[in-house]
Protein backbone atom coordinates (compact mmCIF):
# COMPACT_ATOMS: atom_id res chain seq x y z
CA UNK A 1 0.00 0.00 0.00
CA UNK A 2 0.85 3.74 -0.90
CA UNK A 3 0.49 6.80 0.97
CA UNK A 4 0.15 10.03 0.07
CA UNK A 5 -0.19 13.10 2.15
CA UNK A 6 -2.96 15.57 2.22
CA UNK A 7 -1.27 18.67 0.78
CA UNK A 8 0.65 16.88 -1.60
CA UNK A 9 -0.80 14.01 -3.49
CA UNK A 10 2.16 13.44 -6.13
CA UNK A 11 4.86 12.00 -3.92
CA UNK A 12 4.40 8.64 -2.25
CA UNK A 13 5.61 7.48 0.79
CA UNK A 14 6.00 3.69 2.22
CA UNK A 15 4.49 1.99 5.78
CA UNK A 16 7.52 3.04 7.53
CA UNK A 17 8.02 6.42 6.15
CA UNK A 18 4.32 6.72 7.78
CA UNK A 19 4.85 4.72 10.70
CA UNK A 20 8.10 7.17 11.73
CA UNK A 21 7.62 10.31 10.51
CA UNK A 22 3.91 10.54 11.67
CA UNK A 23 3.74 14.07 10.11
CA UNK A 24 4.16 14.79 6.33
CA UNK A 25 7.40 16.78 5.10
CA UNK A 26 4.99 19.60 3.89
CA UNK A 27 2.85 19.35 7.15
CA UNK A 28 0.20 17.56 5.84
CA UNK A 29 -1.18 14.09 7.26
CA UNK A 30 -0.57 10.92 5.89
CA UNK A 31 -3.28 9.08 4.11
CA UNK A 32 -3.37 5.68 1.90
CA UNK A 33 -3.58 6.35 -1.89
CA UNK A 34 -6.28 3.65 -1.67
CA UNK A 35 -8.75 2.83 1.08
CA UNK A 36 -9.08 -1.43 0.60
CA UNK A 37 -12.88 -2.08 -0.04
CA UNK A 38 -14.59 -5.64 1.07
CA UNK A 39 -17.13 -7.29 -0.56
CA UNK A 40 -20.27 -8.32 1.20
CA UNK A 41 -19.08 -11.89 0.91
CA UNK A 42 -15.79 -10.91 2.43
CA UNK A 43 -16.86 -8.94 5.46
CA UNK A 44 -19.13 -12.18 5.90
CA UNK A 45 -15.75 -14.22 6.10
CA UNK A 46 -14.60 -12.04 8.38
CA UNK A 47 -17.82 -12.68 11.02
CA UNK A 48 -16.66 -15.09 13.51
CA UNK A 49 -13.30 -14.58 13.82
CA UNK A 50 -11.64 -13.78 17.32
CA UNK A 51 -10.60 -10.34 18.31
CA UNK A 52 -6.83 -11.30 17.34
CA UNK A 53 -7.44 -12.69 14.40
CA UNK A 54 -9.66 -10.19 13.17
CA UNK A 55 -7.25 -7.07 14.04
CA UNK A 56 -4.65 -9.45 12.11
CA UNK A 57 -6.16 -9.10 9.06
CA UNK A 58 -7.41 -5.52 8.49
CA UNK A 59 -3.53 -4.33 9.98
CA UNK A 60 -2.12 -6.38 7.29
CA UNK A 61 -3.94 -4.58 4.83
CA UNK A 62 -2.46 -1.58 5.67
CA UNK A 63 1.36 -2.87 5.88
CA UNK A 64 1.65 -5.91 4.63
CA UNK A 65 5.04 -4.20 2.43
CA UNK A 66 6.75 -3.74 6.04
CA UNK A 67 5.51 -6.75 7.55
CA UNK A 68 4.04 -10.88 6.53
CA UNK A 69 1.43 -12.24 8.25
CA UNK A 70 2.86 -13.96 11.21
CA UNK A 71 4.56 -10.97 12.15
CA UNK A 72 1.13 -9.43 12.41
CA UNK A 73 0.14 -12.12 13.88
CA UNK A 74 2.50 -12.31 16.57
CA UNK A 75 2.77 -8.71 17.17
CA UNK A 76 -0.99 -8.75 17.83
CA UNK A 77 -1.15 -11.09 20.20
CA UNK A 78 1.94 -9.99 22.57
CA UNK A 79 0.39 -6.75 22.35
CA UNK A 80 -2.69 -8.06 23.70
CA UNK A 81 -1.39 -10.65 26.44
CA UNK A 82 -1.73 -8.45 29.33
CA UNK A 83 -5.38 -7.09 28.76
CA UNK A 84 -8.00 -8.06 31.59
CA UNK A 85 -10.45 -9.79 29.36
CA UNK A 86 -10.16 -12.60 26.71
CA UNK A 87 -11.39 -11.08 23.39
CA UNK A 88 -9.63 -7.50 24.17
CA UNK A 89 -12.88 -5.48 24.40
CA UNK A 90 -15.80 -6.33 25.88
CA UNK A 91 -19.91 -5.38 24.80
CA UNK A 92 -22.68 -5.13 27.09
CA UNK A 93 -25.97 -4.00 26.58
CA UNK A 94 -26.91 -0.45 28.54
CA UNK A 95 -30.49 -0.14 27.75
CA UNK A 96 -31.47 0.73 24.28
CA UNK A 97 -27.74 1.03 23.46
CA UNK A 98 -24.40 -1.65 23.39
CA UNK A 99 -21.74 -0.55 24.92
CA UNK A 100 -18.11 -1.01 23.76
CA UNK A 101 -15.99 -1.51 26.58
CA UNK A 102 -12.26 -0.58 25.06
CA UNK A 103 -10.79 0.26 28.52
CA UNK A 104 -9.43 -3.16 29.41
CA UNK A 105 -5.43 -2.43 28.70
CA UNK A 106 -3.09 -1.74 31.08
CA UNK A 107 -3.56 1.99 31.44
CA UNK A 108 -7.72 2.06 31.10
CA UNK A 109 -8.12 3.70 28.25
CA UNK A 110 -8.98 3.29 25.04
CA UNK A 111 -5.67 4.31 23.66
CA UNK A 112 -3.93 1.24 24.94
CA UNK A 113 -5.49 -0.66 22.02
CA UNK A 114 -3.21 0.84 19.63
CA UNK A 115 -0.52 1.80 21.58
CA UNK A 116 0.53 -1.31 22.80
CA UNK A 117 0.39 -3.11 18.94
CA UNK A 118 2.93 0.51 18.23
CA UNK A 119 5.39 -0.57 20.65
CA UNK A 120 6.04 -3.39 19.34
CA UNK A 121 5.72 -2.16 15.94
CA UNK A 122 8.66 0.26 16.59
CA UNK A 123 10.61 -2.30 18.35
CA UNK A 124 10.77 -4.96 15.18
CA UNK A 125 10.97 -1.57 12.65
CA UNK A 126 13.97 -0.36 14.52
CA UNK A 127 15.71 -3.65 14.90
CA UNK A 128 14.92 -4.08 11.30
CA UNK A 129 16.42 -1.20 10.32
CA UNK A 130 19.11 -1.10 12.87
CA UNK A 131 17.98 2.38 14.07
CA UNK A 132 17.26 4.45 17.38
CA UNK A 133 14.60 6.72 18.11
CA UNK A 134 13.55 8.90 21.31
CA UNK A 135 9.49 9.99 21.10
CA UNK A 136 8.70 12.99 22.36
CA UNK A 137 4.74 13.85 22.95
CA UNK A 138 2.32 15.75 25.06
CA UNK A 139 -0.16 14.47 26.64
CA UNK A 140 -3.69 15.61 28.52
CA UNK A 141 -3.74 12.69 30.13
CA UNK A 142 -4.85 9.32 28.52
CA UNK A 143 -1.82 9.24 25.25
CA UNK A 144 1.07 9.57 27.95
CA UNK A 145 0.01 6.91 30.53
CA UNK A 146 -0.61 4.56 27.08
CA UNK A 147 2.54 5.48 25.51
CA UNK A 148 4.66 5.27 28.11
CA UNK A 149 3.41 1.56 29.22
CA UNK A 150 3.74 0.39 25.96
CA UNK A 151 7.39 1.68 25.31
CA UNK A 152 9.02 1.00 28.62
CA UNK A 153 11.89 -0.59 28.66
CA UNK A 154 12.58 -1.57 25.28
CA UNK A 155 15.72 -1.26 23.52
CA UNK A 156 16.73 1.38 20.80
CA UNK A 157 14.03 3.86 22.15
CA UNK A 158 13.37 6.67 24.79
CA UNK A 159 10.18 8.05 25.25
CA UNK A 160 9.39 11.81 26.85
CA UNK A 161 6.30 12.77 28.03
CA UNK A 162 5.19 16.45 28.21
CA UNK A 163 2.45 16.86 30.64
CA UNK A 164 0.37 20.26 32.12
CA UNK A 165 1.22 20.44 35.69
CA UNK A 166 -1.59 19.83 37.71
CA UNK A 167 -4.29 20.00 35.06
CA UNK A 168 -4.35 15.89 34.72
CA UNK A 169 -6.31 13.43 37.36
CA UNK A 170 -3.75 12.32 40.09
CA UNK A 171 -4.27 8.83 38.55
CA UNK A 172 -3.49 9.63 34.85
CA UNK A 173 -0.22 10.98 36.54
CA UNK A 174 0.52 8.50 38.71
CA UNK A 175 0.06 6.01 35.56
CA UNK A 176 3.15 7.73 34.62
CA UNK A 177 5.21 9.36 36.83
CA UNK A 178 5.47 5.77 39.20
CA UNK A 179 6.90 4.00 36.13
CA UNK A 180 10.28 3.43 37.22
CA UNK A 181 11.85 2.43 33.88
CA UNK A 182 15.49 3.98 32.26
CA UNK A 183 14.18 4.92 29.32
CA UNK A 184 10.75 7.13 30.27
CA UNK A 185 11.00 10.72 31.26
CA UNK A 186 8.40 12.71 32.57
CA UNK A 187 8.48 16.72 32.26
CA UNK A 188 5.17 18.66 33.67
CA UNK A 189 5.05 22.13 32.43
CA UNK A 190 3.38 24.80 34.46
CA UNK A 191 1.00 25.39 31.70
CA UNK A 192 -1.52 23.75 29.44
CA UNK A 193 -2.23 20.79 27.30
CA UNK A 194 -2.30 23.17 24.05
CA UNK A 195 0.70 25.09 24.90
CA UNK A 196 2.73 21.39 25.44
CA UNK A 197 1.86 20.15 22.35
CA UNK A 198 3.31 23.64 21.21
CA UNK A 199 6.00 22.64 22.43
CA UNK A 200 6.17 19.36 20.64
CA UNK A 201 5.18 21.34 17.77
CA UNK A 202 7.90 23.11 17.58
CA UNK A 203 10.41 20.68 18.44
CA UNK A 204 9.53 18.83 15.12
CA UNK A 205 9.73 21.67 13.46
CA UNK A 206 13.20 22.56 14.12
CA UNK A 207 15.03 20.30 11.66
CA UNK A 208 18.52 20.57 13.31
CA UNK A 209 17.19 19.52 16.49
CA UNK A 210 14.57 16.99 15.26
CA UNK A 211 17.25 15.31 13.10
CA UNK A 212 19.87 15.46 16.06
CA UNK A 213 17.65 13.08 18.67
CA UNK A 214 16.02 10.82 15.71
CA UNK A 215 12.81 12.81 17.20
CA UNK A 216 9.48 10.63 16.53
CA UNK A 217 5.49 10.98 16.98
CA UNK A 218 2.40 8.88 18.86
CA UNK A 219 0.57 11.57 18.71
CA UNK A 220 -3.19 10.73 17.30
CA UNK A 221 -2.14 12.04 13.86
CA UNK A 222 0.19 8.81 13.62
CA UNK A 223 -2.08 7.00 10.64
CA UNK A 224 -0.66 3.41 12.81
CA UNK A 225 -2.89 4.56 15.54
CA UNK A 226 -6.33 4.64 13.45
CA UNK A 227 -5.10 1.48 11.20
CA UNK A 228 -5.51 -0.65 14.64
CA UNK A 229 -8.58 1.32 15.74
CA UNK A 230 -10.28 -0.15 12.62
CA UNK A 231 -10.34 -2.92 14.31
CA UNK A 232 -13.11 -2.79 17.13
CA UNK A 233 -15.66 -1.24 14.69
CA UNK A 234 -15.74 -4.56 12.97
CA UNK A 235 -15.62 -6.34 15.75
CA UNK A 236 -18.35 -5.00 17.36
CA UNK A 237 -20.73 -4.74 14.39
CA UNK A 238 -19.89 -8.48 13.38
CA UNK A 239 -21.07 -9.14 17.29
CA UNK A 240 -24.04 -6.90 17.64
CA UNK A 241 -26.13 -7.37 14.21
CA UNK A 242 -26.96 -9.62 11.63
CA UNK A 243 -26.36 -9.63 7.97
CA UNK A 244 -27.82 -6.67 6.00
CA UNK A 245 -28.30 -4.55 9.05
CA UNK A 246 -27.05 -0.99 9.53
CA UNK A 247 -25.27 -0.06 12.83
CA UNK A 248 -24.65 3.51 14.31
CA UNK A 249 -21.40 4.51 16.66
CA UNK A 250 -21.46 7.35 19.05
CA UNK A 251 -17.85 8.87 20.01
CA UNK A 252 -16.71 10.36 22.82
CA UNK A 253 -14.43 12.85 20.29
CA UNK A 254 -11.19 15.20 20.81
CA UNK A 255 -8.71 15.05 18.13
CA UNK A 256 -10.56 12.98 16.08
CA UNK A 257 -8.71 10.18 15.99
CA UNK A 258 -10.79 7.65 17.30
CA UNK A 259 -14.26 8.32 15.31
CA UNK A 260 -11.94 8.73 12.29
CA UNK A 261 -10.82 5.19 12.19
CA UNK A 262 -14.81 4.57 12.34
CA UNK A 263 -14.96 6.58 9.09
CA UNK A 264 -12.15 4.01 6.87
CA UNK A 265 -14.52 1.15 8.37
CA UNK A 266 -16.93 2.61 6.65
CA UNK A 267 -15.09 3.64 3.50
CA UNK A 268 -13.75 -0.41 3.83
CA UNK A 269 -17.45 -1.43 3.34
CA UNK A 270 -18.43 -1.68 7.05
CA UNK A 271 -22.48 -0.98 6.57
CA UNK A 272 -22.16 2.19 8.78
CA UNK A 273 -25.29 4.53 8.82
CA UNK A 274 -24.22 7.64 11.12
CA UNK A 275 -20.77 8.36 13.04
CA UNK A 276 -22.02 10.45 15.88
CA UNK A 277 -19.38 12.78 16.94
CA UNK A 278 -20.12 13.59 20.55
CA UNK A 279 -18.09 16.34 22.12
CA UNK A 280 -18.53 18.25 25.50
CA UNK A 281 -18.22 22.13 25.89
CA UNK A 282 -15.27 22.15 23.17
CA UNK A 283 -17.88 21.58 20.27
CA UNK A 284 -15.86 22.56 17.50
CA UNK A 285 -17.24 19.54 15.72
CA UNK A 286 -20.33 20.17 16.20
CA UNK A 287 -20.30 23.62 14.80
CA UNK A 288 -18.18 22.69 11.57
CA UNK A 289 -21.61 20.25 11.40
CA UNK A 290 -24.07 22.50 11.69
CA UNK A 291 -22.07 25.77 9.81
CA UNK A 292 -19.71 24.66 7.49
CA UNK A 293 -17.37 26.88 9.62
CA UNK A 294 -14.19 25.13 11.21
CA UNK A 295 -13.60 27.83 13.82
CA UNK A 296 -11.39 26.49 17.26
CA UNK A 297 -11.90 28.80 19.90
CA UNK A 298 -10.43 29.16 23.57
CA UNK A 299 -10.01 25.41 25.05
CA UNK A 300 -12.69 25.37 28.25
CA UNK A 301 -11.54 22.70 30.80
CA UNK A 302 -14.35 19.98 31.72
CA UNK A 303 -14.86 17.09 33.56
CA UNK A 304 -14.09 15.14 30.38
CA UNK A 305 -10.30 16.32 29.90
CA UNK A 306 -9.30 13.87 27.06
CA UNK A 307 -11.73 15.65 24.52
CA UNK A 308 -10.67 19.26 25.99
CA UNK A 309 -8.85 19.99 22.82
CA UNK A 310 -10.11 22.69 19.91
CA UNK A 311 -7.92 22.31 17.08
CA UNK A 312 -8.96 18.25 15.97
CA UNK A 313 -6.19 17.72 13.89
CA UNK A 314 -7.17 14.60 12.37
CA UNK A 315 -9.92 16.64 10.78
CA UNK A 316 -7.70 17.75 7.85
CA UNK A 317 -8.10 13.88 6.56
CA UNK A 318 -11.62 14.38 6.31
CA UNK A 319 -11.02 17.46 4.49
CA UNK A 320 -9.46 16.16 2.21
CA UNK A 321 -11.32 13.31 2.00
CA UNK A 322 -14.71 15.37 1.25
CA UNK A 323 -12.52 17.73 -0.89
CA UNK A 324 -11.91 14.58 -3.22
CA UNK A 325 -8.57 14.40 -2.65
CA UNK A 326 -7.85 17.12 -3.82
CA UNK A 327 -4.79 18.60 -1.99
CA UNK A 328 -4.38 21.66 -3.65
CA UNK A 329 -7.94 22.87 -2.36
CA UNK A 330 -7.10 21.16 1.52
CA UNK A 331 -3.78 22.96 1.66
CA UNK A 332 -5.56 25.90 0.69
CA UNK A 333 -8.45 25.46 3.42
CA UNK A 334 -5.56 24.94 6.08
CA UNK A 335 -3.78 28.18 5.52
CA UNK A 336 -6.83 29.82 5.84
CA UNK A 337 -7.39 28.58 8.91
CA UNK A 338 -3.71 29.63 10.14
CA UNK A 339 -4.07 33.08 8.30
CA UNK A 340 -7.80 33.79 9.59
CA UNK A 341 -8.06 31.85 12.27
CA UNK A 342 -10.76 29.79 10.17
CA UNK A 343 -11.86 27.41 7.24
CA UNK A 344 -15.47 27.25 5.69
CA UNK A 345 -15.95 24.36 3.76
CA UNK A 346 -18.14 24.33 0.50
CA UNK A 347 -22.34 23.02 0.49
CA UNK A 348 -21.04 19.86 -1.23
CA UNK A 349 -18.28 19.12 1.20
CA UNK A 350 -20.56 19.78 4.04
CA UNK A 351 -23.27 17.36 2.40
CA UNK A 352 -20.85 14.54 2.07
CA UNK A 353 -19.81 15.38 5.74
CA UNK A 354 -23.70 15.27 7.10
CA UNK A 355 -23.67 11.98 4.86
CA UNK A 356 -21.97 9.78 7.36
CA UNK A 357 -21.61 12.27 10.46
CA UNK A 358 -24.21 14.10 13.09
CA UNK A 359 -23.05 16.11 16.62
CA UNK A 360 -23.84 16.23 19.63
CA UNK A 361 -22.14 18.33 22.38
CA UNK A 362 -22.77 17.93 26.20
CA UNK A 363 -22.86 20.83 28.99
CA UNK A 364 -20.90 19.93 32.36
CA UNK A 365 -24.40 19.65 33.83
CA UNK A 366 -25.51 17.15 31.27
CA UNK A 367 -22.63 14.95 31.36
CA UNK A 368 -23.05 14.72 34.98
CA UNK A 369 -26.60 13.93 34.94
CA UNK A 370 -25.94 10.97 32.59
CA UNK A 371 -23.16 9.90 34.95
CA UNK A 372 -26.20 10.09 37.66
CA UNK A 373 -29.18 8.40 36.04
CA UNK A 374 -26.89 5.47 34.33
CA UNK A 375 -26.09 4.78 37.63
CA UNK A 376 -29.66 4.58 39.21
CA UNK A 377 -31.46 3.46 36.46
CA UNK A 378 -28.88 0.45 35.22
CA UNK A 379 -26.79 0.11 38.04
CA UNK A 380 -23.17 0.97 35.80
CA UNK A 381 -20.72 3.25 36.86
CA UNK A 382 -19.22 5.06 33.78
CA UNK A 383 -16.40 7.22 33.23
CA UNK A 384 -17.24 11.13 31.87
CA UNK A 385 -16.51 10.50 27.95
CA UNK A 386 -18.52 7.59 27.81
CA UNK A 387 -21.27 9.67 29.15
CA UNK A 388 -21.09 12.71 26.77
CA UNK A 389 -21.17 10.09 23.97
CA UNK A 390 -24.33 8.26 25.38
CA UNK A 391 -25.83 11.79 26.34
CA UNK A 392 -25.46 12.59 22.56
CA UNK A 393 -27.36 9.52 21.77
CA UNK A 394 -30.34 10.42 23.93
CA UNK A 395 -30.49 14.04 21.84
CA UNK A 396 -30.80 12.18 18.44
CA UNK A 397 -32.90 9.72 17.11
CA UNK A 398 -31.48 6.93 14.66
CA UNK A 399 -32.70 4.27 13.10
CA UNK A 400 -30.85 0.67 13.72
CA UNK A 401 -28.54 -0.22 16.43
CA UNK A 402 -26.69 1.77 18.12
CA UNK A 403 -22.88 1.06 19.63
CA UNK A 404 -21.35 3.69 22.28
CA UNK A 405 -17.75 3.72 22.49
CA UNK A 406 -16.54 3.62 26.36
CA UNK A 407 -13.29 4.77 25.93
CA UNK A 408 -12.07 5.17 29.49
CA UNK A 409 -12.34 3.37 33.15
CA UNK A 410 -14.33 4.88 35.69
CA UNK A 411 -11.69 4.89 37.96
CA UNK A 412 -9.84 7.23 35.98
CA UNK A 413 -12.04 10.22 37.03
CA UNK A 414 -13.20 8.54 40.12
CA UNK A 415 -13.93 12.19 41.49
CA UNK A 416 -16.33 13.16 39.00
CA UNK A 417 -17.92 9.66 39.27
CA UNK A 418 -17.87 9.45 42.69
CA UNK A 419 -19.72 13.15 43.00
CA UNK A 420 -22.80 11.94 40.91
CA UNK A 421 -23.04 8.45 42.41
CA UNK A 422 -21.56 8.47 46.07
CA UNK A 423 -19.52 5.10 45.08
CA UNK A 424 -15.75 5.36 44.57
CA UNK A 425 -15.01 3.40 41.41
CA UNK A 426 -12.01 0.85 42.23
CA UNK A 427 -9.18 0.27 40.24
CA UNK A 428 -8.82 -3.37 39.13
CA UNK A 429 -6.52 -5.31 41.67
CA UNK A 430 -3.28 -5.62 39.24
CA UNK A 431 -3.12 -1.33 39.66
CA UNK A 432 -3.71 -0.69 42.22
CA UNK A 433 -0.21 -0.45 43.00
CA UNK A 434 0.25 3.25 41.42
CA UNK A 435 -1.59 4.79 43.90
CA UNK A 436 1.28 4.05 46.69
CA UNK A 437 4.34 4.07 44.49
CA UNK A 438 7.01 6.67 44.39
CA UNK A 439 6.99 9.38 41.59
CA UNK A 440 9.52 10.65 39.23
CA UNK A 441 8.77 13.97 37.18
CA UNK A 442 10.40 16.66 36.41
CA UNK A 443 9.05 20.22 36.69
CA UNK A 444 10.40 22.78 33.82
CA UNK A 445 9.83 26.10 32.91
CA UNK A 446 7.84 26.91 30.22
CA UNK A 447 10.83 27.53 27.94
CA UNK A 448 11.59 25.65 24.40
CA UNK A 449 15.30 25.70 24.73
CA UNK A 450 15.75 24.30 28.57
CA UNK A 451 12.80 21.45 27.19
CA UNK A 452 15.61 20.60 24.66
CA UNK A 453 18.60 20.73 26.99
CA UNK A 454 16.60 18.48 29.26
CA UNK A 455 16.02 16.25 26.38
CA UNK A 456 19.27 16.37 24.69
CA UNK A 457 21.20 15.64 28.29
CA UNK A 458 19.14 12.38 28.74
CA UNK A 459 19.14 10.62 25.13
C1 LIG B 1 -8.27 10.56 23.84
C2 LIG B 1 -9.61 10.29 24.42
C3 LIG B 1 -10.80 10.61 23.73
C4 LIG B 1 -10.80 11.33 22.41
O1 LIG B 1 -10.32 10.56 21.34
P1 LIG B 1 -9.84 11.27 19.98
O2 LIG B 1 -9.28 10.19 19.15
O3 LIG B 1 -8.81 12.30 20.38
O4 LIG B 1 -11.05 11.92 19.36
C5 LIG B 1 -12.01 10.25 24.32
N1 LIG B 1 -12.06 9.64 25.52
C6 LIG B 1 -10.93 9.33 26.22
C7 LIG B 1 -11.07 8.67 27.54
C8 LIG B 1 -9.68 9.63 25.70
O5 LIG B 1 -8.57 9.31 26.39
Amino acid sequence: MEYISTRNTQKTFSFKDVFLKALAPDGGLFVPKKIPLYTSQELEKLRNLSYNALATKIILKFCSDEFNEIEIKDLVKNSYKNFRVNDVVVIKKLGKVNLLELFHGPTLAFKDIAMQVIGNMYEKILEKNNLKINVVVATSGDTGAAAINAIRDRKNMKIFVLHPDNKISEVQRKFMTTVNSDNVFNIALASNFDECQKFVKSMFADKDFSKLINMSGVNSINWSRIVVQIVYYFFSYFKVVNEDEKINFSVPTGNFGDIYAGYIAKKMGLPINKLIIATNSNDILKRTVNTGIYKPLKVEHTVSPSMDIQVASNFERLIFDVCSCNSNKTLKLMNDLNKQGELKLEKKELKKIRESFCSESLSEEETKSVINDVYKNQGMLIDPHTAVAIGAVNKISLEGNIVVLATAHPSKFSDVVMEETSIKPELPENLKNILVEKEKYEKLPKDLKKIQNYIMERI
